[in-house]
C-alpha cells in the first residue's frame, strides 16, 4: 500500500467510526516505500536489519563490494575479524584466495559482486544461525535483484543451502547447476575450506566449478 492510499484508508477507517489501529510489533524488515538502489538498500538494512542491530560483537556492517552492474556475483557466508574491521567482505586470507580465483577467470575484482548472507560478523566466527538467516537474508535477496547478475557462486554451504533454498550437503551440490530467480547459480567450496584442504583434488574441483561459470557468462 502507498502513502496516500494508506492515508485515504486511515480517513475512511475514521468516518466509519475505528478510531484506534492495532500496533505491530513486529520490526519492519525491508521499507518498500523507499526505491531500492544498493546504497538505499544498505542504508535500510543498516537502520532496521533485525539481526545486525541486535548482535553485539561486531564493530560494522559489512554489506557488499564491486560492480553494481556485475555479471559475475559471489555470496559467502559472513564477515571474519579482517572484514569487520574494514567493513568489505573477503579481505582476509579467504579473500585473498577469491582474489586468485577471480584473476584466474581472467577478471579483477571490480569487475564482480561480492555479498555475505549475513552483513555482521557472527561472534567467534561461528556458522550463522538460522534465526540470523532468516532475518538477513532478505537483504541478500534484495541485493541480488538490484546487481541482477547474470550468474551466481554460492562460496560455500550456509551461502548455498539458503540460495538453493536445499539442505543437501555442498560436496554434493558443487559442479552442479542449480537456479534462483531464473539466475543460474553455481556451488562451490568456500575458499576459507579451500585453504584448509589444500589438495590437488579440492583445487581441481574449485577449478572445474569455475570453468562452468566462465563458459555460462561467455554465452
Ligand atoms: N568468509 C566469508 O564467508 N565472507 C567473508 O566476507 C569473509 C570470509
Amino acid at each position: 500500500m502507498n502513502q496516500r492510499s494508506a492515508q485515504l484508508h486511515l480517513e475512511t477507517s475514521k468516518l466509519m467510526g475505528v478510531d484506534f489501529l492495532p500496533i505491530s510489533k513486529r520490526i519492519p524488515i525491508l521499507d518498500k516505500t523507499i526505491p531500492t538502489t544498493l546504497e538505499t538498500l544498505r542504508v535500510d538494512h543498516d537502520n532496521h536489519c533485525p539481526h545486525c542491530t541486535a548482535s553485539t560483537s561486531h564493530t560494522q556492517t559489512v554489506f557488499g563490494t564491486g560492480n553494481e552492474n556485475a555479471d559475475l556475483m559471489f555470496i559467502g557466508e559472513a564477515p571474519g575479524a579482517e572484514e569487520d574491521a574494514q567493513g568489505v567482505p573477503f579481505v582476509g586470507a579467504a579473500g585473498q584466495k577469491l582474489n586468485q580465483i577471480i584473476e584466474a577467470m581472467g577478471m579483477k575484482r571490480e569487475d564482480v559482486y561480492i555479498a555475505n548472507v549475513l552483513k555482521s560478523r557472527p561472534p567467534n566466527n561461528r556458522t550463522p544461525l538460522p534465526t540470523e538467516i532468516a532475518q538477513c537474508g532478505p537483504y541478500l535477496q534484495k541485493q541480488i535483484e538490484c546487481v541482477h547478475p547474470k550468474v551466481i557462486v554460492t562460496l560455500g554451504a550456509p551461502a548455498t543451502k539458503y540460495i538453493l533454498q536445499t539442505t543437501t550437503g555442498i560436496t554434493k551440490l558443487r559442479g552442479t547447476w542449480g537456479e534462483y530467480q531464473s539466475i543460474p547459480v553455481m556451488p562451490t567450496y568456500h575458499p576459507a575450506y579451500l585453504l584448509r584442504n589444500y589438495t590437488k583434488e579440492t583445487r581441481q574441483q574449485v577449478w572445474s566449478d569455475i570453468q562452468h561459470v566462465q563458459i555460462a557468462l561467455s554465452e
